[in-house]
């Protein structure tokens, strides 16, 4: 990877994070509004529904907000090997990393770790002989 390409990435790792920290946490319904607010039985269960989705997308920034961080310190203490896949070593294709800059493995090794769906499989040479 070239040093523009290396610097472009970064800069978008950086835009990226800056624009995750000022969203902040967003912030949860109360559930129950001290006494100015009476919720009816049917507004809970929305409520709790609303809550449970914030919660997950708060956890969710939270978990890429990390990986900004491990790839911009990547990129600062061994600029040389971003862009490593951090499982099978191999190159992570730079249109992947335009996309997520953040990636920490190639598309193969990150379908390999689990999920329902392991549809994806390399195939190796002996698939074809016999
Ligand atoms: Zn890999």
């Amino acid at each position: 990877m070239n040093p523009e390409t290396r610097e472009e990435l970064r800069v978008h790792l950086e835009q990226r994070r800056r624009k995750l920290i000022e969203e902040g946490d967003l912030r949860a319904e109360p559930n129950r509004d001290e006494q100015s607010i009476r919720l009816d039985e049917d507004a809970q269960p929305l409520n709790e529904m609303n809550q449970a989705i914030t919660s997950r997308r708060n956890q969710i920034r939270a978990q890429e907000l990390k990986g900004i961080d491990v790839a911009l310190r990547r990129l600062e203490e061994e600029p040389d090997e971003y862009g490593r896949c951090v499982e099978c070593d191999e190159w992570i294709p730079l249109g992947r990393l335009k996309l997520m800059p953040w990636a920490q493995r190639c598309v193969p090794c990150q379908s390999d770790r689990g999920g329902p769906q392991r549809g994806y499989r390399r195939r190796h040479a002996r698939d074809f002989v016999d």
